[in-house]
């Protein structure tokens, strides 16, 4: 069966580093925010080419730190995409905030920025765009909207880690920049962890108190904060991935390029769209299909496996279908009914992008 994602091909390739590096962590036992997420940070804001990076948790806790240095609460609007993973809106409730939903281009599955203005109200605080499976929103574009409106712009990348636009990369252009570590993301650790960027120093400051319990001095706190840090071993790992990062971004373009040059023509399928303007780092390669639980099964009986993200999209789903029953998102409820992605990881070797484009050949034409 080929997985959707194989983190053991990648583990056999870093293993030696990962093993020493791991001694060396529990020799040191310093095991929260050590050297290894000082050097960690240090390094990923070099590689992102911004001022200041603040690892915590998660990449839902990014979210929500972000959102709460920003001064981001109760009665203030967020407006974002109901086409994501449920921590974008979840993030915005932790806050007290409301997201406010607008709907999605069909070709780009992200956010259309063409209906941002609309939803605007005077309660607006913020909007975040999600650089969705990898490629980057215009963030020009928005930034120009946001900066009319003065409202600020808090990206959730926690599938484009590399991703770029225009001569930056995502997470550079808006007030804070919200990553996720978690196993299967293009920078994934071994556990959770996630991180936030920042070109603001003030709002560096105050996430580094946020995610140690509202404390700049040890046992002293002046502010209610949280305990949301990231460990030694799996900033180790993360450095070591870091490394590669570049080479596992441009891998993934490869395989999508492969599937693209395959499957392109097929009726009843549609590649993904990728911006000419952008660096695209398929954190998934999701195509549109006619007849997906055939395909699906189909695909299933050949030996690839495909999933489905999202099926559901936010307004629909239990814990906000009652708030949300008016609103209605056409494209991206027809989006959500038709994509399906399929396996996609740096270690894909070329037999197995065969296999699986063959696979899909046969799946749409039966
Ligand atoms: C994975 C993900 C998150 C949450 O990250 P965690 O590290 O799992 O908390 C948030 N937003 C999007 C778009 C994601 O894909």
């Amino acid at each position: 069966m080929i997985p959707m994602v194989d983190l053991k091909a990648q583990y056999a390739d870093i293993r030696s580093e990962i093993e020493s590096g791991f001694s060396e962590v529990l020799d040191s036992a310093q095991f929260i925010l050590g050297p290894n997420v000082q050097a960690l940070e240090a390094e990923i804001a070099e590689y992102l080419c911004v001022p200041h990076a603040v690892s915590c948790a998660s990449g839902t806790d990014a979210l929500h730190l972000a959102l709460a240095a920003a001064g981001i609460g109760p009665g203030d609007e967020v407006i974002t995409t109901a086409f994501t993973f449920i921590a974008t809106a979840e993030a915005i409730r932790y806050v007290g905030a409301t997201p406010v939903f607008v709907d999605i281009e069909a070709h780009s599955f992200n956010m259309d920025l063409a209906q941002i203005e609309a939803a605007i109200t005077e309660r607006t605080r913020a909007i975040m765009p999600v650089h969705l499976f990898g490629q980057p929103v215009d963030m020009r574009e928005l930034q120009r909207i946001a900066s009319k409106h003065q409202l600020l712009l808090i990206e959730d990348c926690a599938q484009s880690f590399g991703a770029h636009r225009d001569g930056l990369m995502t997470g550079g252009f808006g007030l804070a920049g919200c990553f996720s570590f978690f196993p299967s993301k293009n920078l994934g650790g071994y556990g959770d962890g996630g991180l936030v960027v920042t070109g603001s120093e003030g709002m560096a400051e105050e996430l580094r108190v946020l995610r140690n319990h509202g404390s700049r001095e040890r046992y002293h706190h002046h502010v209610i904060g949280y305990n949301s840090r990231l460990d030694e071993i799996q900033a180790m790992i993360l450095r070591a991935k870091l490394k590669r990062i570049s080479g596992y971004n441009e891998r993934r373009r490869h395989v999508a390029w492969a599937y693209n040059a395959r499957l392109k023509d097929l009726p009843g399928l549609r590649t993904p769209w990728e911006d000419s303007e952008g660096y695209h780092v398929y954190h998934q390669y999701t195509v549109l299909v006619d007849k997906r639980d055939q395909v699906m099964a189909s695909l299933r009986d050949s030996g690839v496996a495909s999933a489905i993200y999202y099926p559901v999209p936010l307004h629909r789903q239990d814990v906000f279908r009652d708030q949300y029953a008016a609103v209605e998102l056409p494209v991206t409820e027809q989006v959500a009914a038709q994509c399906l992605s399929l396996p996609m990881f740096p270690e894909l070797s070329d037999d197995q992008i065969r296999q699986v484009t063959d696979a899909v050949i046969q799946a749409v034409s039966t």
